[in-house]
């Protein structure tokens, strides 16, 4: 709804003659989705929210000519609805740290100066004049970050298997196929912010000794591609990318392969076969894409989230990141909450940030008064976790310890009218239907599974089931092919493990 707003504001200026002092800018997601169309009006940061173009006439003549707060359009929070005016002040945004989303909301992600003012491509500049590529493997392996795109791999170390690896060309792939169903953690960084990631594949692309990059994205984001196709003009118009960037003998450029929307294509070796033009479907692993990647040659693949950390840790020093976060789990997370939460939408914490925090202090808790009962971490491949674990802090070693992980970042929220039985057959149901079939234990194992969930549900289960289900989650577990079926239990196994009263009522209902 926010193009509308952009148009009559812009109406509106013009009406008034000001716009020599007015400029709409259009932006990237605040991440408060539920509170959108957002306009926050600079200086002073005022926010105003649920804006629609009706407003857009009061807005211009009270705020901007007669300097007066339009205070409905202001954001309400609490039992007294206590008002705030200024965007920092908002519960939702306190509690964040925004690294991966800093410009998301802040900048035109279609103007590349916008981008560069706010110190956009001075990592690269930096690096390419100043740094050997082993030193920018070494502060990307020191600053801790590990891969956001589910696997937790230490990218530093990633980076540095690819430098070794023999042969060439080499290749930089980003993986924008995020699939689960709740997450939209990467479409937004892309919509909001892509210069971060062009900025970070070429400054990867000189680490690893690749001169060419591969965004693989879903054609089902036509927003971020429109986007990252505008970017990608612009930087090469401006010489960021193609040859001699910066006047250095680096040469680096990237192009957009469109998925067709296949949940196993977020799969490294899928998504790289699928990049090829050949069907999305995983193999073996090794060897690795470090090794044999985009057209068999060394891959370095990172997904969005991973790459938009990179500029700022080259730019405020690898210490800097290293002190955000916990031990193992460095800097800050991008989530996606969703469900049964008042405040839907994206945002991005510090890792350790309790669960209780992000659904309470940032997502305003559970509506109308309901109980919270369980948080779907790591979508389908992730589990839940029930209330009594709420303090169970975000990391990548907590939330496997209860039986989840973290996935991608998306969080779906469950209150106490929710069976959580319909839960995890709802998860099954996607990872089953998205298992490629090439292996039999995903593919034949997940469709039993299912058939059994299905009884279960429909009062026709007996005891039994919750073994045979517990045998096959683990047969599917370890015998899968790919992540895709090695996690597609863990919703099933989870739910058994902190509710399983909910299926036994369900096959006892039956009797
Ligand atoms: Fe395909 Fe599932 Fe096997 Fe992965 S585990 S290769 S998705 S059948």
């Amino acid at each position: 709804g926010s193009e509308p707003v952009i148009k009559a504001l812009n109406r509106e200026i013009k009406i008034k003659n000001l716009t020599k002092s007015i400029s709409v800018v259009p932006t990237g997601c605040f991440g408060f989705c539920k509170m959108g169309p957002i306009v926050l009006v600079h200086p002073g940061q005022t926010f105003y929210c649920l804006v629609n173009e009706k407003d857009a006439e009061e807005l211009v003549g009270e705020h901007f000519v007669k300097g007066q707060i339009v205070e409905r359009l202001l954001y309400r929070e609490g039992k007294d609805k206590k008002i705030f005016q200024h965007m920092k002040d908002i519960p939702f945004f306190q509690s964040q740290l925004r690294i991966a989303l800093k410009n998301c909301g802040v900048i035109n992600p279609e103007d590349i100066r916008e981008y560069i003012a706010n110190d956009g491509y001075f990592a690269l500049y930096d690096v390419l004049h100043n740094k050997e590529p082993e030193q920018v493997i070494e502060i990307i392996s020191n600053s801790g970050l590990r891969g956001r795109g589910g696997g937790g791999f230490p990218s530093g170390r990633k980076w540095q298997f690819t430098a070794q690896a023999e042969g060439q060309p080499k290749y930089v792939v980003c993986n924008a196929d995020e699939g689960d169903p709740g997450a939209f953690m990467d479409r937004s960084i892309l919509e909001g912010d892509p210069h971060s990631v062009i900025e970070a594949m070429a400054i990867a692309g000189y680490s690893i000794g690749a001169n060419h990059g591969v965004i693989y994205i879903r054609a089902e984001y036509p927003i971020a591609i429109r986007r990252l196709e505008v970017a990608l003009k612009q930087a090469r118009e401006m010489g960021l990318l193609g040859e001699e960037i910066f006047d250095s003998d680096f040469t680096f450029d990237i192009e957009l392969r469109l998925g067709a929307g296949a949940f196993v294509c977020g799969e490294e070796t899928a998504l790289l076969k699928s990049a090829m033009g050949e069907r999305g479907e995983p193999r073996p692993r090794p060897p690795f894409p470090a090794v044999c990647g985009f057209r068999n040659k060394p891959t370095l693949l990172n997904n969005v989230e991973t790459y938009a950390n990179v500029p700022i840790i080259l730019r405020k020093g690898w210490q800097w990141y290293a002190s955000l976060g916990t031990e193992k789990s460095k800097g800050t997370k991008v989530f996606s909450i969703a469900g049964k939460i008042n405040n839907t939408g994206l945002i991005e914490v510090p890792m350790g940030t309790t669960l209780r925090t992000i659904i309470y202090d940032i997502g305003g808790g559970v509506p109308g008064g309901k109980k919270f009962k369980a948080v779907q971490t790591g979508g389908p491949s992730g589990g839940v976790i029930p209330a009594d674990l709420l303090d169970t802090p975000i990391d990548y070693e907590s939330l496997t310890q209860v039986g989840s992980m973290m996935g991608s970042g998306g969080l779906i929220v469950m209150d106490e009218t929710d069976c959580m039985v319909d839960i995890a057959k709802f998860y099954l149901e996607f990872s089953q239907d998205e298992s490629c079939g090439k292996c039999t234990p995903c593919r034949v194992g997940t469709k039993r599974m299912l058939e059994i969930m299905e009884r279960i549900t429909e009062g026709k289960g007996e005891m039994e089931d919750l073994e045979e289900l517990e045998e096959l989650s683990k047969d599917i577990k370890e015998a899968s092919l790919c992540g895709l079926g090695q996690t597609a239990p863990n919703p099933v196994l989870s739910t058994l493990r902190f509710f399983r009263d909910e299926y036994i009522a369900h096959v006892r209902d039956k009797q």
